[in-house]
């Protein structure tokens, strides 16, 4: 077999099985591992995909996207990003991770290098590895909010360097990039031609400011590949709907690449993404603000317990507890947290050595839920110190 694919993604979620497994056997476990919104997808959503299977819409599709939903995308993307496109700037795709996997197969060739901040999305690593193109992994200081350097990212950049990946709001760290951010990196891109892969999953759940995103900046058009889906803003993940808003000539490439993988997204499905798009506002809404309210809770819950702290995400719908005063790795903690407390979270090394003693808990749960793991968590924090 390749050792392409090869890399710690898929070993993350060890823990998150393991939860899982105590769960089904009757255990008391919160399960904070897993970045699935608890919402329900909104009804109307729903119900299109129904009257679109029930209308006969059973056949192969558009490849690239039904000319509808990929209008509802540009408007949505212009919005989001203030980068005017049109429908031949977009491909839909079965998700963001679709997408990604895409996106990297039409730009990178073996022995290409793409910069990364780290901690990093846990699949980043092999979706860069499938091309036969390296990961560069430029860290991110968790005792500066994970915020990242660009004199770093300039002193990554090698005749090798092709692309420069982004995830802002961020998974795990919940840092959300700047404009000051945004624009340090679109003149680094310019000055070395390089390609921009903006991962905006998460661009719906901000609290504090607006989404900045890089397309929208002068310049960027040619180089500036956003990847968006409807998983988390629409609650959504298991139907697999998510895009690329790039160059036209990217999108004759990722027709080729769809025309090879996956002969488009079902139709009702697309119907349902229509819907979500141009008429789901409020709920889009109404849930990051219970994310908000979410995040708020946990943010003053835990940092009153002494020697325990965490960062305040500025968007996306994680949070990273920093557990270093406990002396354990964080796989050690997320292990004690699991069997003495059964919270399910994951150990920061899965997104890499600057996410090192940090937990990562997902806040896909109601209020009542986590208020009661941050107590689980703190009693698991203090018992720990306790025995030291
Ligand atoms: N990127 C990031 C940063 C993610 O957290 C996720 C998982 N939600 C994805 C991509 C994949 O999302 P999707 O469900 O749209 O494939
Ligand atoms: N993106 C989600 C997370 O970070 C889950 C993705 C998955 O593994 N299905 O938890």
């Amino acid at each position: 077999y390749t050792q392409r694919i090869d890399g710690e993604g898929a070993a993350a979620w060890d823990i998150h099985n393991r939860a899982v497994e105590k769960l089904r056997k009757g255990e008391d476990i919160i399960v904070l591992s897993m970045g699935d919104p608890d919402f329900d997808t909104p009804q109307p959503i729903v119900d299109a995909a129904i009257d679109s299977l029930r209308a006969g819409d059973t056949h192969y599709t558009d490849f690239t996207g039904e000319p509808e939903l990929r209008q509802a995308i540009a408007q949505l993307h212009q919005q989001t990003t203030g980068q005017q496109v049109g429908i031949d700037n977009i491909v839909v795709l079965a998700g963001a991770q679709c997408a990604l996997y895409c996106a990297a197969h039409c730009i990178l060739d073996p022995g290409d290098e793409v910069i990364v901040p780290e901690p990093t999305y846990v699949t980043y690593e092999a979706v860069i590895g499938a091309t036969g193109a390296k990961t560069i992994n430029v860290p991110m200081d968790p005792d500066n909010g994970f915020r990242i350097n660009i004199a770093d990212f300039e002193a990554a950049i090698t005749d090798k360097t092709r692309a420069i990946m982004l995830n802002s709001p961020h998974n795990p760290t919940g840092a959300a990039l700047s404009v000051e951010d945004i624009k340090a990196i679109a003149e680094l891109s310019i000055k070395h031609d390089l390609w921009v892969i903006s991962d905006e999953v998460y661009a719906s759940l901000v609290y504090d400011e607006n989404h900045h995103s890089i397309a929208g900046l002068p310049g960027m058009a040619e180089r500036a590949i956003t990847i968006n889906s409807l998983s988390k803003s629409h609650a959504m993940t298991g139907w697999r709907l998510g895009w690329i808003v790039g160059p036209e000539s990217l999108s004759y490439h990722l027709g080729n690449m769809v025309t090879a993988m996956l002969y488009g997204v079902p139709t009702f499905i697309q119907k349902a993404a229509v819907v979500a798009i141009n008429g789901s506002d409020t709920e889009v809404e109404a849930m990051r603000l219970a994310y908000r309210d979410r995040r708020d809770l946990v943010y003053k819950h835990l940092n009153a317990v002494t020697n325990l702290r965490c960062h305040q995400p500025a968007g996306g719908m994680f949070m990273m507890i920093d557990i270093r005063k406990s002396g354990l790795s964080a796989q050690q903690f997320a292990n004690e947290l699991l069997d003495r407390e059964g919270v399910s979270a994951l150990a920061g090394e899965a997104f890499g050595p600057s996410a090192a003693g940090h937990i990562r808990i997902s806040l896909g749960v109601p209020c009542e839920v986590l208020e009661q793991a941050c107590q689980r968590i703190a009693a698991c924090f203090n018992a720990i110190m306790a025995e030291q």
